[in-house]
């Protein structure tokens, strides 16, 4: 398996294709040749169809300031390396001094072409979790041990920015108001429910009702075009760092303590891409939002101290009882069902670790057999439920506005 860290990509919003690769792209050539006075960027294939609506442009811009950019729509995809290729173009006192292709391949990934990237390292030799288990039970370590000797140490650098990034999305959401864009009219909601604490609301309630506004707070924040972190993906990025925030903020965890959960997390993410997929063109949202509830769950077990197998049962139940949850966003934005999904999802973490503190030892299946199934029954779904918007909620709503 590779680095946890192609888990946990921050940049902008709705799309981890469609904006957090292509911000990163900008980003890398940009300083590669900070020295240029201007940059061109040409989008081709799905990334000139559909990027205006999902903001390509913007994100670009955000990591290349001032770019010109450009929407091929003329070249045919079998012409293309890629189906997401960008060129990028930097220029020096009016001369081209330089010319890059760069492919976004999903999940917020990027390849350089004619280079490999550290990103196809492999770093973990196990295959999957039960291979990690094994491990760490045969050389009597945690689950954390084995990422910091597999992953070195300087991976927490990168956690602490995941973690500020994941941060500054809730609080930014918290404080927002106003209508979401695309053309649904979705008011955001966040602060709303954050604000809205009855005189005698129970501490469960409590709980629920500021976890669910800390995951609007983030999701909210990724329809708005703005910077989140994937978790594992953009429309499910509300999930993990809602729970995050709530522990370090109203339970107390300390810092060092949430980036382990993260980084636990992250490798029960990397489990699921490397043996299924994160992707809901692919598998339908259980792909998306299973795998952010199975690592949200596996991050609460770890900040309660449970043990490995306490910590494989609690992702493995977050991710079976969202087997077959289908991808039918309404518009083909990332907003409904997306966003009310995020907060369900992460209500639905805690309550996994909840019952996986008592009856880990009964459990029948593993984590490993989870994601198989939920491989499986993604390649089952008809295609109208995996983020075509052809299907559910899309169908339906379309076809209500169609009779007004
Ligand atoms: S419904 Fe589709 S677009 Fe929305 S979060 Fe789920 S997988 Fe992503």
């Amino acid at each position: 398996m590779k680095s946890i860290i192609s888990v946990y990509k921050i940049g902008n919003g709705p799309s981890s294709s469609h904006t957090v690769g292509p911000y990163h792209a900008a980003q890398t050539f940009g300083s590669r040749y900070p020295d240029a006075d201007s940059y061109e960027v040409t989008l081709y294939g799905s990334l000139a169809f559909t990027g205006e609506g999902h903001g390509t442009g913007k994100a670009i811009l955000s990591g290349l300031p001032g770019a010109k950019i450009v929407f091929d729509r003329e070249t045919r995809e079998e012409d293309l390396p890629h189906p997401n290729t960008m060129l990028f173009k930097a220029f020096k006192d009016g001369k081209e001094i330089a010319a890059t292709r760069i492919f976004s391949i999903g999940g917020g990934s990027i390849r350089i072409e004619n280079e490999s990237s550290e990103e196809d390292r492999e770093v973990y030799p196990q295959k999957n979790f039960s291979e990690i288990v094994a491990l760490c039970n045969q050389e009597k370590i945690s689950i954390l041990q084995l990422i910091y000797i597999l992953e070195g140490y300087t991976l927490r650098d990168y956690l602490r920015k995941v973690w500020k990034a994941m941060q500054e999305s809730v609080e930014r959401g918290l404080v927002a108001d106003g209508v979401l864009p695309g053309g649904l009219n979705l008011t955001r909601k966040a602060k709303y429910l954050y604000g809205k604490r009855c005189y005698n609301e129970s501490a469960d309630v409590t709980m629920n009702r500021v976890i669910a506004a800390y995951a609007y707070a983030v999701s909210e924040e990724n329809a708005a075009e703005n910077v989140v972190v994937t978790a594992p993906t953009c429309g499910s990025c509300g999930v993990l760092p809602s729970i995050l925030y709530y522990m370090y903020k109203d339970r107390g965890f300390p810092e060092e303590e949430i980036l382990d959960a993260l980084a636990v997390a992250g490798l029960i993410g990397n489990v699921i891409r490397t043996n299924a997929s994160i992707s809901g063109a692919e598998c339908g949202c259980q792909a998306e939002i299973g795998s952010a509830c199975s690592m949200a769950a596996a991050a609460v077990a770890q900040l309660y101290g449970l043990s490995i197998d306490q910590i494989e049962y609690a992702a493995e139940i977050a991710m079976e009882h969202n087997l077959g949850l289908t991808c039918d966003p309404v518009g083909g934005l990332v907003q409904i069902p997306c966003i009310e999904r995020n907060a369900v999802a992460a209500m639905r973490a805690l309550s996994s670790v909840n019952l996986s503190r008592f009856l880990y030892a009964t459990r029948k299946i593993s984590f490993d057999d989870v994601v198989a199934t939920m491989y499986r029954t993604g390649l089952d779904l008809n295609e109208k439920y995996r983020e075509t918007s052809h299907g559910g909620l899309a169908q339906i709503y379309r076809e209500e506005i169609e009779q007004q």
